[in-house]
């Protein structure tokens, strides 16, 4: 018999692995064995965003490396605060786009559900920084307004959990929140942004599994990997379990110059998702959005990078280049 025990030790386990993030710099570049003083000038830490990074994710970047493209995404640099021309606080139109608080409908048939503020991880290019999502999000399970919302509109054939990071959330607070969903007759699937799976792997446990697989609703889960050194063990196994409940993953990336913009990283992505059992779905093009200037890539060198992979790689594994424009029916493609 299995003890009733051991699901609530696998939540402690995540949980766990959350509370030993690191928040101080000087001790991720400490177990990094890097020198600040071969990086640029960092950001003060007492700044809103702080740092934040998973044990077990920074653990995968290489030792003694300041370019490390894991590092190179969540490390808090001082030229984040030099107001740059063309990137501001709200780059994709998310405040005019809320009809309920908590809820995105931008895009016909999906409507969008910040279930949390929180991350696990704080990705230095995320829109996210800005957005006054603690203050917009639906209180944990306080969803009502938003599913009366998705329920009158039966054009909604599909919800979108995101945030933050939905999985960030309980499996308390979710499952309940699914079987909500389920009831609404005209609503098909359930779709999860969420980079959870590849930055705390551990949350994809024996709660998350049961109710993922106990809906009706064709499930849709769109991880976040922009490196395939992102992609180890602990990883895949989160990805397969997710996969034999039923649910198709996709993963979505964001160019991001100094760490990803280079089609053989590009190319070994792709790969090392396919050997995940994971289809590339999008990338985009970095937000404008201000604090994340250092990281843009120039439109034609994004370009020239989509044409080498488009020549490289099955079109399977080529992900649709795409840009969030506000007011644009649908994220809009990029040559
Ligand atoms: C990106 C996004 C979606 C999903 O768009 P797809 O092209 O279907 O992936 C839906 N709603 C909002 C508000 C979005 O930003
Ligand atoms: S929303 Fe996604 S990309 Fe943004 S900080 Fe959170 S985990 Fe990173």
């Amino acid at each position: 018999m299995i003890p009733r025990t051991v699901p609530l030790r696998q939540a402690q386990g995540w949980r766990a692995e959350m509370a030993r993030a690191y928040t101080d710099v000087h001790r991720l570049l400490c177990d990094l064995q890097i020198d600040p003083a071969t990086l640029p000038a960092l950001r003060a830490a007492e700044a809103g965003f702080p740092l934040r990074v998973p044990y077990g994710y920074a653990a995968r970047m290489r030792r003694g490396d300041a370019n490390d493209p894991l590092l190179r995404q969540v490390l808090a640099l001082a030229v984040e605060d030099i107001p740059q021309p063309g990137f501001a606080i709200d780059a994709v139109g998310d405040l005019a786009a809320m009809p309920v608080p908590g809820l995105l409908h931008k895009y016909h048939g999906r409507a969008l559900l910040i279930a949390t503020g929180a991350c696990a991880v704080h990705c230095r290019n995320c829109v996210r920084r800005h957005f006054p999502y603690g203050e917009a999000h639906a209180k944990a399970g306080q969803w009502r307004a938003a599913l009366d919302y998705i329920a009158a509109d039966t054009s909604i054939a599909e919800v979108i959990l995101s945030g933050g990071d939905p999985l960030m959330l309980d499996d308390a607070v979710l499952a309940p929140l699914i079987t909500a969903l389920d009831a609404i007759p005209h609503l098909r699937r359930l779709r999860i942004h969420t980079r959870l799976p590849i930055v705390l792997p551990q949350r994809i446990d024996a709660e998350l599994l049961t109710w993922l697989s106990a809906t009706r609703l064709g499930r849709v889960v769109v991880v976040h990997a922009n490196h395939a050194h992102e992609i180890d063990a602990g990883v895949r196994s989160a990805l397969s379990a997710m996969r034999a409940v039923g649910a198709t993953v996709l993963n979505q990336a964001v160019l991001l110059g100094g760490v990803n913009d280079d089609a053989g990283v590009l190319c070994n992505l792709s790969e090392a998702l396919f050997d995940a059992g994971v289809l590339p779905y999008y990338l985009h093009r970095l937000d404008a959005v201000h604090g994340a200037a250092h990281y843009a890539v120039p439109e034609a060198r994004a370009q020239q990078l989509l044409g080498t992979l488009r020549a490289r790689l099955p079109g399977y594994l080529v992900p649709r280049l795409v840009r969030e424009v506000a007011g644009a029916a649908a994220k809009l493609p990029v040559g």
